[in-house]
């Protein structure tokens, strides 16, 4: 089937101006051909375009090994990518030797004038077969973090051939240093563990040395929000900021890339005095992957985590493991073990954990109650078409959860913090996190 759309502007809005989107989906309605939509449609173009079938599309990333079956069974009616500029990409899957090999057409999505979104054809992409796969190589033409959509096609039809272990790999051509800037907004405690924001921020260069070895982390900036050039009036230092309530943006992307050349690409990890969602003591959005400033170009830590009898105030250095774990959600990678409310957000009960060969996994805290279902809120401000992860405080919800007992939280992705764990990335996530930064314009 062959449809002509175009994305209403009610469900775009979700997705691109999000306030409680869901996660890992884009929300649009099909069926409806407008004159608005003559503007891209492809008339000359002798192939049919074969536009994505399901009003919801499951999200890839490149060089993540847990795509889930849900990207295996939905590859030929759409699924929707993150690029970056000038990436080069392949998609592969095992070849059905029951069907001809099918084609792959790519589609962009765009914000449009109307404040809902549109989708045009980019191009369509024929495989080779390697080892029994079917391989689609293309680069992103973009000049910016980019949308895109994909079908397979055969006889101007989704391909029905299974598609089955799909793997999506991207290499890119940005360098692999990074420097680290570091935004305390309003009023800041003193922190146990430090003398001031300056030791902090030597705290966090040598954490983040330590734990990206794939990376060059070459120097450390902290800009204080107040003297924004910009904004600063906006952030004044004697508040205690309350992220998601103080602002409506709990991830104040507004403070990203920082207007200030050499500090402008710095990854920007914002410092808070708590995040205003109960247990949460960081926030970053999967695969966030933007260091240049808008949507997606923060990390968010709290000194203090909101609690059912008040607040906590953390210690340095489990504000730095914070900032080390949920810049490695930045950079895409998932939790170790996936956690009840991690599942909800993928809408794909398959991918318990990474899917890494080198991190092991904890069936036990799904059963542990930390992070029960339903106890998480499933909708948090999304505000891009991946979903936010949060870092929950270990002393959640009062119960008493013995993780030195799970194999991987010795990982920085393990998703509970606690003083004893998490000291190291794993070789194979090293390897994507380098991937990725790669990708990111910076
Ligand atoms: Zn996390």
């Amino acid at each position: 089937m062959v449809r002509s759309n175009f994305f209403a502007p009610l469900c775009i809005r979700r997705f691109f101006d999000a306030k409680k989107a869901y996660p890992l989906f884009i929300f649009f309605t099909f069926g409806v051909l407008t004159a608005f939509f003559s503007a891209c449609s492809e008339d000359s173009d002798p192939e049919r375009v074969v536009y994505p079938l399901e009003n919801e599309l499951y999200a890839m990333f490149p060089n993540d090994p847990a795509l889930g079956d849900s990207v295996d069974a939905h590859l030929s009616t759409g699924v929707m990518m993150i690029v970056h500029p000038g990436g080069l990409y392949s998609l592969s899957f095992e070849v059905d030797s029951a069907y001809e090999a099918p084609k792959m057409q790519l589609f962009r999505i765009y914000p449009n004038q109307n404040g809902g979104s549109g989708i045009s054809k980019v191009e369509t992409v024929k495989p080779q077969v390697v080892g029994g796969r079917y391989v689609f190589t293309f680069v992103c033409e973009e000049n910016e973090k980019s949308l895109w959509a994909l079908t397979l096609v055969e006889n101007n039809d989704y391909y029905r051939g299974k598609t089955r272990n799909v793997i999506f790999e991207g290499s890119g051509k940005y360098s692999n240093h990074l420097s680290l800037n570091l935004i305390p907004v309003g009023l800041i405690d003193p922190i146990d563990g430090v003398d001031g924001m300056d030791s902090l921020a030597k705290m966090l260069l040598q954490a983040f040395r330590k734990a990206y070895t794939s990376f060059v982390i070459d120097t450390i900036y902290v800009n204080y929000a107040s003297k924004h050039p910009i904004l600063g009036s906006k952030y004044p230092s004697d508040v205690h900021w309350h992220a998601g309530a103080t602002s409506e943006d709990m991830t104040l992307a507004e403070l990203g890339g920082w207007p200030v050349k050499g500090v402008n690409e710095a990854l920007d990890i914002v410092l808070v005095h708590r995040i205003n969602e109960l247990n949460v003591l960081g926030y970053a959005a999967l695969f966030a992957s933007n260091l240049t400033g808008g949507e997606g170009s923060t990390v968010i830590v709290g000194s203090h985590v909101l609690t059912t009898t008040g607040e906590r105030a953390l210690s340095a250095e489990e504000i730095v493991k914070v900032a080390v774990h949920e810049t490695g959600h930045f950079f895409g990678l998932r939790h170790t073990t996936s956690t009840w409310e991690d599942l909800e957000n993928y809408h794909d009960l398959s991918v318990l954990e990474d899917g890494f060969e080198d991190t092991p996994y904890c069936p036990d805290l799904l059963t542990s109650g930390l992070y029960k279902k339903g106890k998480g809120k499933a909708s948090v401000d999304y505000r891009m078409p991946y979903y936010g992860v949060k870092m929950l405080d270990s002393r959640a919800y009062g119960v008493t959860f013995d993780e030195s007992g799970c194999p991987d939280a010795h990982l920085f992705m393990f998703p509970v913090s606690s003083e004893k764990t998490m000291t190291e990335f794993s070789k194979q996530q090293l390897k994507v996190l380098k991937q990725n930064l790669a990708l990111i314009p910076h």
